[in-house]
């Protein structure tokens, strides 16, 4: 029996054992939703849920399930309700399942806490979640730190990995970092042949409702994957593992 930071594979009494030592337990959050034709709905728990597990690898962690559903796909950062398998939350909905899974954990003893996000439009409401619980929770003992892991990228990586031009995040929807981090850490999940060969959404800075199909590509790919690359993910990866590892055990550990 090979021993797992993964709480969705422990027994119980493994799983208790393991919060003894007090690790960082991390939160992998996400969504389930489309990422154009040639990756799978699960990209932004996937992906959350692999760089958990090698940071909880460096820092004794616990990776604890993932939250699979998250916040709604919005047109000009995900696509937008144009694509079927795109399953958003309300976002009261997101923070009340981000509060009572904390709230858990804290019962089961964790008192270190890490929510690793992988989709853009979470961000406010797992912070409300977290808020709600650390008011619930009322115990100074508890700290939780909340990140979404693009936030993390270095000046170094964007220029190995978008030689042309870092297009920023917003258009980085099943594109180049999405992709190549996924030929990574799932490259039998990749349908690489299926890459579209779109050009760069096009949408205003402001949102309408209903929402305009015409500011999506018809694949879904807000900006074309086709300079995503296993190695690519690789740098990315190993960047993440690094500098993510050094914030959780600052937060955690340096500063107490
Ligand atoms: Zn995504």
């Amino acid at each position: 029996m090979t021993s797992s930071v993964m709480m969705s594979e422990m027994t119980w009494p493994e799983y208790a054992a393991a919060l003894e030592s007090n690790p960082v337990v991390f939160l992998p959050t996400g969504a389930l939703e489309q990422h154009g034709p040639h990756l799978p709905m699960s990209v932004d728990y996937l992906l959350p849920s692999a760089i958990a597990r090698e940071v909880a690898t460096e820092v004794g962690g616990v990776v604890a399930a993932p939250v699979t559903y998250g916040y709604k796909s919005m047109t000009r950062s995900a696509g937008g309700p144009f694509f079927p398998g795109s399953t958003g939350l309300d976002g009261a909905t997101l923070s009340a399942v981000v509060r009572d899974v904390i709230r858990e954990l804290v019962r089961h003893g964790a008192r270190r806490i890490c929510v690793l996000d992988g989709n853009y439009e979470n961000l406010w409401f797992l912070n409300e979640g977290i808020d709600l619980a650390m008011r619930e929770i009322a115990d100074k003992g508890v700290r939780v730190m909340c990140l979404q892991h693009w936030e993390f990228l270095t000046e170094e990586t964007l220029a190995a990995v978008f030689p042309d031009g870092y297009p920023g995040i917003e258009l980085e929807h099943a594109a180049v970092l999405e992709t190549s981090l996924m030929m990574n850490f799932h490259p039998e999940l990749v349908r690489f042949d299926k890459v579209p060969d779109n050009e760069a959404a096009d949408a205003p800075c402001y949102d309408v409702w209903p929402p305009r199909r015409e500011w999506v590509a018809p694949e879904g790919s807000l900006i074309s994957a086709r300079g995503a690359s296993p190695e690519k993910g690789a740098i990315i990866a190993a960047q993440y593992r690094r500098d993510i590892t050094a914030a959780v055990k600052r937060e955690f550990y340096e500063l107490g």
